[in-house]
């Protein structure tokens, strides 16, 4: 085995991609950068029924998102391809061919009722369940038998009755008394490989040195050093790393809300917050909570992963992704922005408000349905940076942001507001732009002339300008907006008594 650091993540294509998986593929990726490393990605596509080329993409688009960059893979290839295991069925089968002339597998018939019918014999003593090895000892007069009768056989391992160990990188020693694993299947019936089998052959020719994976898998390792030993490769060294489970501890589910990554994305978390959480859960993290994604190299252990089950919290990851919102200057958090509100139509801009800056009136007022005002890039900035510190996640600045596209109907305001408004409007009269300051000014200047204070000044504008309660700072609205747009709005206003 080479000592090059060389670890592989390995999704089966079934589905999306899952929460813990992606974590897995994170502590993949960081452990081979943190030394230098390669990581593999390899695609564990022999359950042909369950396999979809469409899960592959999109589960590679995901980790892209998350910011994993692999080193070989089906995309990218490499010495050590292919990296489909449904591209590598000749070399599993020759290994098994191996095994075999080694006396080492025997032929299974048995069927799915009888394999559960045993499995039930076993619980119900309270034993775990294993291959009882019915098949174990057949004649080859019985083996025809079955045969004849046009039963198929699986292959399975002849395990051989003795202990096994092997040090953990995260749990230390773990032991396996003999008898705890049964004969276990290598192919099955239609010729397909188990996972088992696929594992061993592709991390054994691919050269892996650390297989990090999910504690699911511990009871896997037993078969596959036996797998090792038999094929004289040497074994990787192994690290399984504690699941996530829902704040009311049991396995993470539907139940507890998102478990793809796909969800989370849609819902408008940013890349660098989600692999900030998923390195953070479980106590990876060194000297502190918030990192950029270039310092999680350095700040991630795997050492310091704990034992102890991670407990996946939306309103904690809600707080990575406020905080990495934050972070963001205005215009990066515009470049997320722009495709959330490029798919809620706010950037289709119906009509160009030509003049807006320049006080003059150029708007045909009556049918403004479906008008989407233009911003230039500036005002995107200070739109993005008068919502920064109201979002949660990218898709609540849509909403946030709908006013200064797209103006309100039918404000109807107390006859109280009058004067805010038309002092408003006056002020506004002739003035080509007005800057935030100048618009906050503005503000203080109506106060003074119409005796008005706080909220009985400021709410009524924001009602007759965005038609909301509430909304970013009002000095941004009234500069975005620009006076021209602002007076159209504050004459659309009508009066109760
Ligand atoms: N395809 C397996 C899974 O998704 C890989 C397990 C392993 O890393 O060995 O669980």
């Amino acid at each position: 085995m080479s000592s090059e650091i060389r670890v592989r993540f390995a999704p089966s294509p079934t589905g999306r991609l899952h929460v813990g998986n992606a974590r897995t593929a994170v502590f993949n990726y960081l452990f081979a950068r943190a030394r230098g490393g390669r990581l593999v990605l390899r695609v564990e596509d022999t359950d042909r029924v369950r396999s979809r080329a469409e899960y592959e993409t999109e589960q590679a688009d995901d980790l892209r998102w998350l910011g994993v960059t692999w080193d070989e893979g089906p995309d990218r290839g490499g010495d050590y391809g292919p990296y489909r295991q449904s591209e590598r069925l000749e070399l599993y089968q020759e290994h098994v061919a191996r095994l075999t002339e080694a006396g080492l597998t025997f032929r299974c018939y048995c069927t799915d009722e009888e394999l559960e019918a045993d499995r039930r014999q076993l619980l119900a003593s309270r034993l775990p369940p294993r291959y009882v090895g019915r098949c174990r000892h057949l004649t080859e007069a019985e083996r025809r038998a079955r045969e004849a009768e046009g039963r198929g056989g699986a292959v399975r391992f002849r395990v051989e009755d003795q202990d096994l160990a092997f040090i953990d990188l995260i749990r230390a020693d773990k032991k396996f008394p003999a008898g705890s694993v049964g004969d276990f299947v290598l192919l099955r019936a239609d010729g397909t490989p188990t996972y088992t089998l696929a594992a061993v052959v592709d991390d054994a020719l691919m050269e892996i040195s650390h297989v990090i994976r999910g504690e699911d898998h511990l009871s896997n390792t037993a078969r596959q050093l036996m797998l090792y030993a038999a094929w004289g490769y040497d074994p990787p060294r192994f690290a399984h790393h504690s699941l996530l489970v829902g704040p009311d501890r049991q396995k993470l589910s539907k139940r507890h809300g998102g478990t793809s990554v796909r969800e989370f994305r849609d819902r408008g978390v940013l890349p660098e917050a989600f692999i900030n959480y998923l390195c953070f859960l479980g106590g990876g993290l060194g000297g502190g909570e918030f990192f950029e994604p270039n310092d999680l190299v350095e700040a991630w252990d795997l050492s310091r992963t704990g034992k102890a089950a991670a407990v996946f919290d939306e309103s904690k990851l809600e707080w990575f992704n406020r905080e990495h919102l934050r972070a963001l200057t205005p215009p990066e958090l515009t470049r997320r922005l722009r495709p959330w509100w490029e798919r809620a139509h706010l950037l289709d801009g119906t009509t160009i408000v030509e003049g807006d800056r320049s006080g003059t009136e150029l708007f045909t007022p009556t049918d403004d349905i479906g008008i989407r005002r233009i911003l230039s890039d500036e005002d995107l900035t200070l739109v993005s940076g008068a919502i920064s510190p109201m979002i949660h996640t990218l898709n609540e600045g849509v909403d946030l942001a709908e006013p200064f596209f797209v103006a309100p109907k039918g404000v109807a305001l107390p006859g109280a507001a009058r004067p805010a408004i038309e002092s408003l409007g006056d002020q506004l009269n002739g003035v080509p732009n007005l800057t935030p300051a100048a618009a906050k000014s503005m503000m203080v200047e109506i106060g003074r002339r119409t005796g008005l204070k706080g909220r009985a000044l400021f709410h009524p504008v924001r009602l007759a300008l965005t038609g909301r309660d509430r909304g970013p700072e009002l000095d941004v609205i009234v500069s975005v907006l620009g006076p021209t747009e602002c007076r159209r709005r504050l004459a659309a206003v009508t009066f109760e008594g």
